[in-house]
């Protein structure tokens, strides 16, 4: 789990997620920091992680990173009342906005869907426009909350979804969340939204292209999105074809259940960090 985490994730501290953002600019990317820690239980904890937001804007202003951030609203205390989180929220978007920074609210599992896009549409309401949501192809509800959500024209992360949710409410068929995902797609372009396309699914990738291009979208009405240590090539071919790309940068101490997602959703990982062990424990990756 521990060779997982370096893949995933830029390390335990601020300064490790400066360092990787550093590079990631370097490579004509943009990024966006996730401070890890949805496994708090109690204020406190809730509103450590409100501080590292804060230490997290300082940092970028002052190394001029090309960065924004992404939270999760258990992060900032959903768990513990909808009120609390939402002044946790306030604060982190009201910090951002003062240093003209970005907010992407990260999408967890269902339970927390209807909250979310409230707590969304709430500071939206009170004129906080630096802030932006995730929508997940597989749930059902997405073509139908992209409709209600329209007349605010949200900035949109649209992804396949990571959490693993019950047939009655998200698709489970391969092709039918990757049919769902060019659907929602299209209903946000046809809104006018500015969406983060955040896939490694080449196929995806290429109707997001070809969308794009049929729609004749200037490069900065859409980027791609992906995590860091995934599909670092395709990654560099977008960039190389003059599209935008953010990496997904997390970092913290809270790297267990990040970790532990990432290997729910791919087994494969597993497979690579026993080859690579065992490539190293041959002397295949040197010293
Ligand atoms: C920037 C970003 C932000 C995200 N934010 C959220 C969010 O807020 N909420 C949410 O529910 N989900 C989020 N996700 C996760 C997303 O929902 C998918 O679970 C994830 O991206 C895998 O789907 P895929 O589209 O890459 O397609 P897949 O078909 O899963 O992957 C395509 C290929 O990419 C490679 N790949 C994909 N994942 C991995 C991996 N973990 N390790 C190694 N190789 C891999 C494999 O080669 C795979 O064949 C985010 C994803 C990205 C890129």
């Amino acid at each position: 789990m521990q060779k997982l985490s370096q893949r995933y994730i830029a390390g335990p501290e601020l300064k490790d997620a400066r360092e990787v953002v550093r590079r990631v600019n370097a490579d004509g990317k943009a990024a966006t920091i996730d401070v890890l820690g949805e496994e708090i239980t109690t204020e406190e904890e809730a509103a450590a992680i409100v501080r590292a937001y804060q230490d997290v804007f300082a940092d970028i202003e002052r190394c001029g990173l090309d960065s924004g951030v992404s939270v999760k609203l258990t992060g900032l205390g959903l768990n513990l009342g909808y009120d609390l989180c939402r002044d946790n929220l306030r604060t982190v978007v009201e910090d951002a906005a003062s240093r003209g920074n970005f907010v992407r609210i990260d999408m967890e599992d269902s339970s927390t869907t209807d909250d979310t896009l409230r707590l969304y549409r709430e500071l939206r309401a009170e004129g906080h426009d630096n802030i932006g949501i995730v929508l997940q192809a597989m749930l059902r509800r997405t073509q139908s909350d992209i409709a209600e959500l329209a007349e605010l024209k949200p900035s949109v992360r649209l992804c396949k979804g990571i959490y693993v949710e019950p047939a009655d409410i998200a698709y489970q068929d391969y092709e039918a969340v990757r049919a769902a995902f060019v659907r929602a797609l299209e209903a946000l372009f046809d809104a006018g939204c500015y969406v983060g396309i955040a896939t490694h699914d080449e196929w995806l990738v290429s109707q997001g292209r070809r969308l794009v291009a049929e729609r004749g979208l200037e490069r900065d009405d859409y980027e791609f999105q992906m995590l860091l240590g995934i599909r670092p090539e395709l990654g560099d071919e977008l960039v190389a074809e003059g599209h935008r790309l953010r990496i997904y940068v997390p970092f913290g101490r809270h790297w267990y259940a990040y970790s532990m997602r990432r290997l729910q959703e791919n087994p494969k990982i597993a497979g690579y960090i026993a080859s690579d062990t065992v490539g190293r424990l041959l002397g295949r990756n040197g010293a």
